[in-house]
């Protein structure tokens, strides 16, 4: 979807002209008496509200259902816990009094007002507001001794990145080696390792949906579709628009913000799951720009938080982070993280990766789980789980992917494993089946 128009900075809103005729009228000084009636007409200049790529400008009346449904206590425990980077970060947009939250609706534009969301307090209302996903308490109980134990449960797979001929609009591709040697193409492996996991949790009795099916973006839009809405961005971000930053910036408005808020648009509108899988390989930097191989290999997952100042100040996203809190979608995520971590590592032995909490923060005891807030995890409104084991220019990764699909074991560094896509996949259904069965509710013998 794309956001209703604003003025730029580039673009005159249709006020201006008026401005011009009111500075000449100043200028003349004994003309201004005849017209007052004009001058006093004049409205003040708006600016364009700060939003994320391809955001929309946000409708805060989405927040009236959920009034009155979180206690001071418990918001204020969400936002500064695993939300806001750092508690002072969340204070010039969002003012935290006795019995509301007031939330900026235009950063840039006090006069605009703020959001008045109350606190459940002592009254007998509802306490929780509306949202498509359900927890383990929410499925149906499951039968003692199922060998379904994801019966009843949605769960959408989400693909990172996109491959085939589109791998060049998208920056997570390279070759290390000589010319037999194959590239590494993110948005392909992780298509390979969405399709194990939809046969393997279909068969354990979920109901499992793809957000891509091919090499092809989901979204419709492309870099040629996508130039003036890159100009008018970097605009309103009060950057010089040289040709190299619009083309930059349509490259990622297409390969990044379109292509996640199609897949977003698809997850909240149509599928609708109980939990998301974001599925990547993760990468450690190479300077220079040539590919080259670093070491160590890791492993973590990421659950939605961490959000910086700037990232509040954007009106979309701010609103974004506020239905994740009044949803309380934090205590799915960080349970289904902190178990599907462990058996990760155990199929993969991956030791963890560690943020500076600048980008990530630790949320939890758990060295391998940390927040974090990408597009992905903050759109799609319901748990997401966001991969990212392995790294893909550490050596025995890469050697690993050369390797491809094979069936059964191989030895690779002295240890007989799993090809690498069905390893990574092994390691996601253990976890979620370990979880819904000690989450979900069954029942007891006799009872059916
Ligand atoms: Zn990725």
């Amino acid at each position: 979807m794309r956001k209703p128009k604003t003025f730029t900075s580039r673009e005159s809103p249709p006020h201006a002209n008026l401005r011009v005729v009111f500075a000449l009228l100043t200028w003349s000084g004994s003309l201004l008496a005849a017209l007052p009636s004009l001058a006093a007409e004049e409205p003040p200049p708006t600016p364009p509200p700060f939003l994320a790529r391809l955001g929309s400008v946000p409708d805060w009346s989405r927040l009236d259902p959920y009034q009155g449904t979180m206690t001071r206590e418990e918001f204020v425990h969400l936002l500064r816990h695993c939300y806001a980077r750092k508690p002072e970060e969340a204070d010039p947009v969002i003012r935290v009094e006795d019995d509301r939250a007031l939330i900026l609706k235009q950063s840039n534009l006090p006069e605009a007002g703020w959001y008045d969301l109350r606190f459940k307090t002592g009254s007998p209302l509802p306490d929780r507001g509306p949202d498509y996903w359900k927890s383990p308490l929410e499925v149906a109980d499951l039968p003692a001794n199922s060998t379904r134990p994801l019966e009843g449960l949605r769960i959408a797979v989400d693909p990172g990145h996109i491959g085939g001929k589109w791998v060049t609009w998208d920056d997570r591709h390279f070759k290390l080696g000589g010319a037999d040697t194959l590239e590494v193409r993110e948005g392909e492996m992780t298509l390979q390792v969405a399709k194990i996991l939809r046969r393997d949790l279909t068969l354990l009795g979920a109901e499992v949906f793809l957000t891509r099916e091919t090499n092809d973006p989901v979204t419709k839009e492309r870099v040629e579709t996508l130039q003036d809405e890159a100009r008018a961005y970097v605009a309103r971000r009060g950057q010089i628009p040289s040709p190299a930053l619009i083309a930059s910036t349509a490259k990622a408005m297409f390969a990044i913000s379109s292509e996640i808020r199609a897949r977003g648009d698809l997850i909240n509108d149509s599928i609708r799951p109980d939990l998301a899988l974001c599925l990547h390989f993760d990468a450690s930097p190479w300077p220079g720009g040539r590919p080259v191989f670093r070491s160590p290999n890791h492993l973590h997952l990421l659950v939605n938080g961490c959000y910086s100042a700037t990232e509040m100040a954007e009106d979309d996203t701010r609103l974004e982070m506020i239905l994740r809190i009044l949803q309380r979608i934090y205590y799915e995520e960080i349970d289904l993280a902190d178990t599907v971590s462990r058996t990760l590592w155990k199929e993969t032995r991956l030791p963890s990766f560690a943020y500076d909490g600048t980008s990530g923060m630790s949320v939890s005891d758990n060295d391998y789980v940390w927040a974090r807030n990408l597009l992905a995890n903050r759109v799609f409104l319901c748990p997401v789980l966001f991969f990212e084991p392995f790294c893909m220019n550490h050596q025995e990764t890469h050697a690993r992917v050369q390797e491809g699909a094979y069936r059964g074991l191989r030895e690779i560094n002295g240890v007989y494993r799993k090809n690498i896509y069905q390893e990574y996949a092994d390691g996601v259904t253990a976890g979620l089946v370990r979880y819904y069965r000690e989450h979900r509710r069954r029942t007891a013998p006799g009872e059916r």
